[in-house]
């Protein structure tokens, strides 16, 4: 699980609605593409972030049959007009579920809503859930806008009632514009993000009000587990800041929600089985990004991890977290 895709081509949104900085693509004569942000560069994609076949083929090297697949962050367009974003997500959300149909041992998708808009974000929901799409690929913020905000809880509910898994992802990661040196937005930046988005739904009392609601945080949770015993502390010496809305120990929800196994640590991948437990930490790779686990979980099978453990990530925890069983895929 955990890995992005994009169409092969895409309206160049920016003209058509006339604002905003919006992504489209630019082939290159080389076969590659720029992602370009209105006008600007944004980053450049090569096949593999596209081509269906391909991505089959470089996945079987690394002995995985099945991806996960969902947009790139940058495309989640919160910012724009909810109609607009709407219509940009009705048009990922489809290419996604088209490919579903297509390869249906080797592509499971997730979709992307309108989160800055309830009605038309729950729209889209019921519609990712009648195209075979098993769950969602949300930020983790929504403009800056925590998810324990109560303008996003409805959505969650949909989520939960048609049974429809949530991926959270890093993204417009806060101090972006004030650490750009070093790459910091995503060394430093994006476990932060993580970490805010899992509190804000604890603390929030999102994952106490919604028990059957089945979450996924992006990178193993960012910052969130190795920060644990200090938010745990926090909880328990200032209840006045933390506790203010759901007064149960943040510790109680290990094992609630699922994270993935972006690491690149085996180290820090077993204390993070040791709180999760197997069931709950699924083979995510980020693929075809380089800062993902590109050799798609080779340290965990390289590791003395026992087998039964390592089974359960390389396959039974994202297949309980998206509700599926193996024999699907046989
Ligand atoms: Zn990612």
């Amino acid at each position: 699980m955990h890995t992005h895709i994009l169409p092969k081509s895409m309206p160049n949104w920016t003209e058509k609605f006339g604002y905003g900085k919006f992504i489209h693509l630019e082939p290159n004569s080389d076969g590659s593409a720029n992602m370009m942000q209105g006008g600007n560069f944004f980053r450049r994609i090569v096949e593999n972030c596209w081509d269906a076949p391909l991505r089959i083929k470089e996945y079987e090297q690394n002995q995985t049959q099945v991806q996960v697949v969902c947009t790139i962050p940058v495309m989640f367009s919160y910012w724009a007009a909810p109609k607009d974003c709407a219509e940009l997500s009705r048009f990922l959300n489809d290419h996604i579920a088209e490919l579903v149909q297509r390869y249906p041992k080797n592509y499971l998708g997730l979709g992307t809503i309108p989160m800055q808009d309830q009605e038309e974000a729950i729209q889209e929901l019921e519609r990712i859930e009648s195209m075979g799409l098993l769950g969602i690929q949300i930020g983790s913020n929504i403009n800056d806008k925590n998810l324990s905000e109560a303008e996003f809880f409805p959505i969650f509910e949909a989520c939960s009632r048609l049974g429809l898994a949530v991926m959270v992802h890093p993204w417009q990661m806060m101090g972006f514009d004030s650490m750009q040196k070093y790459w910091l937005p995503w060394l430093v930046g994006m476990p932060a993000e993580t970490s805010r988005a899992a509190c804000s739904m604890i603390f929030g009392g999102i994952l106490e009000r919604l028990p059957e609601l089945r979450v996924c945080f992006s990178h193993a949770g960012g910052s969130f587990l190795p920060t644990l015993g200090r938010i745990e502390h926090g909880f328990n010496c200032r209840p006045d800041l933390v506790a203010v809305d759901n007064a149960i120990n943040p510790r109680h929800y290990l094992g609630k929600f699922w994270v993935d196994s972006i690491t690149h640590d085996i180290d820090a991948l077993k204390y993070i089985l040791n709180l999760q437990g197997s069931k709950r930490v699924c083979l995510g790779s980020d693929y075809p990004f380089p800062l993902g686990d590109l050799e798609i979980g080779k340290f965990i099978e390289a590791s003395d991890l026992p087998k039964a453990e390592i089974e359960d990530i390389f396959g039974n925890a994202a297949l309980e977290w998206l509700g599926l069983r193996k024999e699907d895929f046989l």
